[in-house]
């Protein structure tokens, strides 16, 4: 469900033509739309609005400060992963006691930053990171409120590159060591532990890794009990999937629905840390055409967005719907649709369907805002994208376009 969709022969974004935007802003263009974000959140606190939660959306799946504050005039909480997202829910004035922060890497700095921050927790990956942070909040004199992420070994069925629970990813603690950690955490003098963490994965489509994963946790909470170690929070990730091409993932309805039975008797707070599910439909890559190219194998249309721009194609082999901006009643043709960038791998959707298309017709790359302009980059030292929310009939510029000048800024050239 999103708010891209048709009038006439125009696609527009929400009640906007994204030919203006693409005139005013120029392309390529990430264009977001409010309502459809609005709505994906809302869905989430719906399902579960009988229960004790907090939902936190995952700052790296779009970490745009305009997006960002929109999440929390609806109530959000954030789920980080570094400084440089904490700087960023601080500068909207996030609450931190909504802010949970994971990560396997977090360096001193980055946890001093956040003990003065009062963050609501860490979620610790590792025996070597508890320590550390027992170190730093000692030297703050401060205790630090932790969940344990705990890797249960439950197969999410996504791409092995977002897989994140099996035994054999670098996040988390095996469940099987997990406890023994527990033990350690509890003598630590600087460390409250609060909860515990589970993150399998993301783009999952299905709610069984979710249940295979909860009633292994709910074991383990029970176990913890004989330590005299009580759970207060589980912080069941984000991860749920979102439609890019065929997939039926599980609405966040059928979601609640099939895991509330199993959080019931735990008497714990959830904590959820969606994000594809939010922003993922929510946005749309706009790209013009540069140049067709007929080949004797292939039919290339070369546009002005590439792999720097939207890296998930190229990375993940990811799928994501193209469609004109302007309906034709051209001729079809079948094109791969590719970026200027020298590499082959730039491309952004192969054997597609299109109406005949020439230089300078538009075209959205649907699905795209999520892990879109949060993953880009300078590559081939092109500029990064503009960003546009668009509410109703109004668009705002959220992120400028770099410059040739924002290119080299922090350059310099030695005598
Ligand atoms: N929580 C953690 C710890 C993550 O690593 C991620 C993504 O990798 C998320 C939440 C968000 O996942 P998704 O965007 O699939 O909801």
């Amino acid at each position: 469900m999103d708010y891209f969709n048709y009038k006439k022969n125009t696609l527009y974004a929400e009640d906007v033509d994204l030919n203006i935007l693409a005139e005013k802003y120029g392309t390529p263009l990430y264009v977001y739309s409010l309502k459809t974000m609005t709505e994906h959140y809302k869905k989430i606190e719906s399902a579960f609005s009988d229960i004790d939660k907090i939902i936190c959306y995952s700052v790296k799946a779009n970490s745009n400060i305009g997006i960002l504050n929109e999440m929390k005039k609806l109530g959000s909480g954030f789920d980080i992963v570094s400084g440089g997202e904490l700087y960023r829910v601080l500068k909207i004035n996030a609450n931190p006691k909504k802010i949970v922060y994971a990560g396997v890497g977090k360096t001193k700095q980055e946890i001093e930053y956040a003990l003065k921050s009062n963050i609501l927790m860490f979620n610790v990956e590792s025996i070597n990171e508890l320590k550390i942070i027992d170190l730093v909040s000692k030297k703050l004199k401060k205790k630090a409120a932790v969940a344990i992420r705990i890797n249960p070994d439950v197969n999410a069925s996504t791409h092995e590159y977002i897989t994140t629970g099996k035994k054999e990813n670098k996040f988390g603690i095996d469940i099987v060591l997990a406890f023994n950690i527990f033990r350690i955490a509890k003598k630590l003098k600087h460390i409250d532990i609060k909860g515990i963490h589970i993150h399998i994965g993301s783009q999952i489509t299905t709610v069984v890794p979710y249940i295979d994963a909860i009633v292994k946790i709910t074991k383990f909470i029970k176990d913890l009990t004989t330590e005299d170690i009580i759970i207060e929070y589980l912080n069941i990730g984000g991860g749920l999937g979102v439609i890019y091409n065929e997939e039926k993932p599980a609405t966040a309805d059928e979601f609640a629905y099939a895991i509330k039975p199993y959080l019931a008797n735990l008497n714990v707070k959830i904590i959820l840390e969606p994000g594809r599910f939010i922003v993922g439909n929510a946005g749309i890559l706009l790209t013009k055409v540069i140049y067709d190219k007929k080949g004797i194998k292939k039919n290339f249309l070369i546009v002005d967005a590439g792999m720097n721009d939207l890296i998930r194609p190229s990375l993940y082999g990811a799928f994501h719907k193209i469609i004109p901006v302007n309906l034709s009643a051209k001729e079809k043709m079948i094109y791969d649709i590719v970026g200027p960038i020298c590499e082959s791998g730039d491309f952004l959707g192969k054997e597609r369907t299109l109406s005949e298309s020439k230089e300078g017709d538009l075209l959205a790359i649907r699905s795209a805002g999520a892990y879109g302009f949060s993953m880009s980059s300078n590559y081939n030292s092109r500029l990064r994208c503009a960003e546009v929310l668009v509410k109703g009939n109004k668009h705002y510029l959220i992120r400028k376009r770099e410059t040739y000048e924002d290119l080299i800024k922090l350059e310099k050239i030695i005598e």
